[in-house]
């Protein structure tokens, strides 16, 4: 399996500490590989040679499954959302580097691919390429919330907030599972909508937690100056990079969270960095064709 890099907690200031776990592997990193670990151990032991799973150009998660797939020995098959990008594969670094590692890319239209949690659309992909271990988009099941709760260890009883991004909730639910219960969990969504805290629930008993849903910049994807701008600065003071699609997000969200006095000011907050860095690169490619900021 897999090996997880141990690592410590980062403390930026007497009250926000970061939980480095992107630095937890090379190259399934962050809590891509926490979502992953119990899935390759079911999957291996059911025999499957074959994992396919789905996601956008930019998904962290392909890239996360294309790694493990050629780490572990297994095909992987990676179903990309956009017809268009089949020739694009080479100017585009998480596809690029999935093919890399020997994922084969099947691309689909965007209407079809609404269809990927569909039975029919699942038969026709086994009729295609046989027999596989499915992941749903995102990595987000049962055992993934598992491997999330164990992002939390011993070292991080004493936080009163737990703060991570959120896209398709798995990761804050493992969180929630795992928290003490003087523990809350804060997450920050990373894309509009109001469905992510009824699927949170589905997934969690506790109640300790909360969303705050003002700081998606616009929505899945969306960035602007000024948060590019705070990735830098906070990379230039910390040291720490931040991706734009997730940690960027909720640790502006954090702080700005701080100077409107949400927190009791002698509490302590540990961020979870879950990773992302790969799409750093992307980022950057559709920044500076629009002219726009790059995160250095
Ligand atoms: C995928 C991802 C998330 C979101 O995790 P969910 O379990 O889908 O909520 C957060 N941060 C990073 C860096 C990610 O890649």
């Amino acid at each position: 399996m897999l090996e997880i890099t141990d690592y410590r907690n980062f403390e930026i200031d007497n009250q926000v500490f970061v939980k480095p776990d992107y630095l937890n592997h090379e190259t399934v990193s962050g809590n891509k590989l926490r979502k992953l670990k119990h899935n390759l151990i079911e999957a291996k032991n059911e025999g499957k040679n074959t994992i396919l799973t789905f996601g956008g150009a930019y998904s962290n998660h392909i890239s996360a499954v294309a790694s493990a797939g050629q780490l572990l020995g297994f095909k992987t098959i990676g179903v990309i959302r956009g017809e268009e990008l089949v020739s694009k594969i080479e100017t585009n670094a998480t596809l690029s580097y999935a093919q890399s590692c020997g994922m084969t890319l099947k691309f689909v239209s965007r209407d079809n691919y609404r269809d990927k949690t569909n039975s029919d659309f699942i038969l026709k992909l086994r009729d295609e390429f046989g027999d596989f271990y499915l992941l749903p988009e995102g990595g987000t099941n049962a055992l993934a919330i598992k491997g999330c709760e164990e992002i939390l260890t011993e070292a991080d009883k004493d936080f009163d907030f737990i703060c991570c991004a959120v896209g398709t909730g798995g990761t804050i639910s493992g969180l929630i599972n795992a928290a003490l219960p003087h523990q809350k969990i804060i997450g920050f969504p990373a894309l509009k909508g109001d469905f992510l805290s009824q699927e949170i629930t589905k997934f969690v008993s506790n109640k300790n937690w909360e969303l705050i849903t003002q700081y998606h910049f616009g929505g899945y994807g969306k960035v602007n100056t000024t948060l590019i701008e705070y990735i830098n600065d906070f990379k230039a003071t910390t040291s720490i990079a931040l991706d734009p699609i997730y940690t960027g997000k909720m640790m502006f969200g954090i702080y700005d969270l701080i100077e409107k006095g949400y927190f009791p000011k002698t509490s302590k907050i540990l961020a979870i960095h879950t990773g992302g860095l790969q799409g750093v690169e992307g980022m950057n490619q559709r920044l500076k064709q629009q002219n726009k900021p790059l995160i250095v």
